[in-house]
């Protein structure tokens, strides 16, 4: 397979983006189909790169979608609810997140209800808040002590969800990456009162 030119992918789908006659093309839909036929009709790029750009502004559209509620539903063909995403569905995310509650827990049931709260209402794969077994990290190593809280860096063991997979419907991990930790103070006598004003705006 031939290399993938990264850079004028992203450059041909700016171009794209910045052709839409938004007065013709009205819709978000319209709009998501005139820059994937220019993308196709570019023949600057190669079949695999016409392929991987097409991949790449779906994964756009999606949370573009997602984050405005709006654009054109289809029926998932596996959960057969109407769901706005493209290339996944939300709804199968959803699901799929719920079949792991009994897989999991932090040993606390107010941070169990909150992160359950959290899945339910995912809607991007590469967007979910999880709870992370200690031994899913490596290298915890001190970054800084301020007045508050302590910061490390770590190894996360196979990282977090990035996206659904078509075939089975299960969430593929992204891949063992670095990510910064913030230690929270007093956990052991968390109510959720201090979940609502503290835990929230940390995650
Ligand atoms: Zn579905």
């Amino acid at each position: 397979m031939s290399t993938i030119r990264e850079g004028l992918i992203h450059a041909t789908i700016n171009k794209a983006i910045t052709l839409i006659d938004y007065n013709n093309y009205d819709s978000v839909h319209k709009q998501f189909e005139f820059v994937k036929q220019t993308i196709l009709a570019d023949n600057s790029l190669t079949n695999d790169e016409k392929i991987e750009a097409i991949s790449s502004f779906n994964k756009d559209c999606n949370r573009e979608k997602i984050v405005r509620n709006e654009g054109t539903r289809r029926i998932c063909e596996t959960c057969n609810q109407k769901c706005l995403a493209i290339s996944y569905c939300e709804y199968c995310v959803q699901n799929y997140l719920k079949t792991k509650f009994s897989s999991w827990s932090s040993g606390n049931n107010n941070i169990d209800n909150l992160i359950q709260k959290c899945q339910i209402e995912s809607l991007m794969p590469d967007m979910i808040v999880e709870w992370i077994p200690y031994n899913n990290l490596q290298n915890i190593e001190c970054l800084t002590k301020g007045g508050f809280s302590e910061i490390y860096t770590a190894t996360w063991i196979n990282g977090g969800y990035e996206e659904l997979d078509s075939e089975n419907h299960q969430l593929q991990r992204f891949g063992t990456h670095h990510v910064i930790l913030k230690e929270l103070g007093n956990i052991e006598n968390a109510s959720q009162n201090w979940f609502e004003e503290d835990l929230m705006f940390k995650l």
